[in-house]
């Protein structure tokens, strides 16, 4: 056995079906005595469903959680917050909204209970990305990661089709890169190989039967180890070509991490052999990159960052700034191969 670092995150987690009955207990074990409820607008009824369910222990709603967590809105909701005399918060919803829970956290030290919705897998993670005049600041810090996480099966069958399956490629990115990361470690590979595994075999099955609560669990539980990949393992040259894309071009986040997955993977390739291995096992395919590129083509996602208006002068300019300030990476980084990688997800091609 090599040697090697793992460092797990203190997280409470309580997965299954119907698992929101236990919110109410959550936040008494936490000393929560008023939690404010996170949404987002079209998620609002869900949180005053769980406000409902508070009774006493709710201090409200607040449903305006948007995209990479602006200051304003955390402004906001802060002001309720204290308003209310909120001395938690409870997140229901995607990572925006779970970035709202952990901004009020960075910012008072109170606890956080989540209810993930979607995939990306903030909730497990101790990072938070803000906007503030058009720029994005991201830090890790224990304070903003949660204390608990109630996952909830029942709450992913809303999730419509075509986010289902961009976000579950997001979440398997996660794990992808945990597997030939700079911190990566037995523990961790153990984690993402199940994680790749259930999450790829449920996004093929529910394009069939959406509401199927065992294909649903699968994905979320996926979810989960691929989300505790991303919190305490780390990232490479995938993770800073979506950063690079979503930051500069302001393209959406879980579909620019469906169409560059494939092609990070291929040009890494060559120098992870173990890695591929596992790839291999988690899945049944001798081709990985291509295997997941079918996987998202097929559930019907965009497969071109041309289709995502990305422009195509922005090729060249996505390769300097990647190579300014590189990310960790297990195959040395040059300008021309990055050139026709991104020229290959632009055009939407199948890795070979
Ligand atoms: P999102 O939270 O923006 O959700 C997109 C839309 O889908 C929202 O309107 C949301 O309300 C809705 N939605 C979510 N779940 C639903 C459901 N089950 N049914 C119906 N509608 C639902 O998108 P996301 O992809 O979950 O999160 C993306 C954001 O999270 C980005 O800003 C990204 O930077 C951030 N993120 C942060 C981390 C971290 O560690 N800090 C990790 C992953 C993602």
């Amino acid at each position: 056995m090599d040697a090697f670092i793992y460092t797990g995150l203190p997280a409470r987690v309580i997965f299954g079906s119907g698992t929101t009955n236990q919110l109410a207990a959550e936040t008494e074990r936490l000393g929560i005595t008023k939690a404010l409820v996170l949404t987002t607008p079209p998620q609002a009824q869900q949180g005053e469903t769980l406000a409902a369910l508070l009774g006493d222990r709710a201090a409200g709603v607040f449903s305006q959680a948007a995209m990479h967590t602006p200051v304003d809105v955390t402004e906001a909701a802060l002001q309720v917050y204290e308003d209310s005399g909120a001395d938690g918060v409870v997140a229901i919803g995607g990572g925006s909204t779970i970035g709202l829970g952990k901004a009020i956290a960075l910012r008072t030290d109170c606890p956080q209970i989540v209810l993930p919705t979607s995939y990306a897998g903030s909730e497990m993670t101790p990072i938070i990305g803000q906007t503030e005049d058009g720029r994005k600041t991201t830090q890790r810090t224990l304070k903003v990661l949660p204390e608990t996480v109630i996952y909830d099966v029942d709450h992913t069958l809303t999730l419509p089709p075509l986010m289902t399956v961009t976000s579950g490629m997001n979440a398997i990115a996660h794990a992808v890169e945990a597997l030939y990361a700079e911190e990566a470690n037995p523990v961790l590979s153990l984690m993402a190989e199940d994680g790749i595994a259930k999450m790829s075999n449920a996004l093929a099955r529910v394009r069939q039967t959406p509401d199927d609560l065992g294909t649903r669990s699968d994905a979320l539980y996926g979810a989960w180890l691929c989300a505790v990949c991303l919190g305490s393992g780390g990232v490479a040259l995938h993770h800073k070509l979506c950063h690079v894309l979503g930051g500069s071009f302001d393209l959406p986040h879980a579909e620019t991490h469906t169409i560059v997955l494939p092609h990070a993977l291929a040009y890494n390739a060559p120098a992870i052999p173990d890695a591929m291995a596992a790839l291999e096992r988690a899945t049944g395919s001798k081709t990985p990159a291509a295997a997941l590129y079918d996987l998202a083509r097929d559930g019907g996602a965009e497969m071109a960052l041309k289709q995502l208006s990305m422009p195509e002068d922005g090729i060249d300019r996505a390769v300097e700034i990647t190579l300014e300030n590189p990310y960790f990476n297990p195959r040395p980084l040059e300008a021309d191969t990055l050139r026709s990688l991104l020229r290959n997800a632009w055009e939407g091609r199948r890795p070979s």
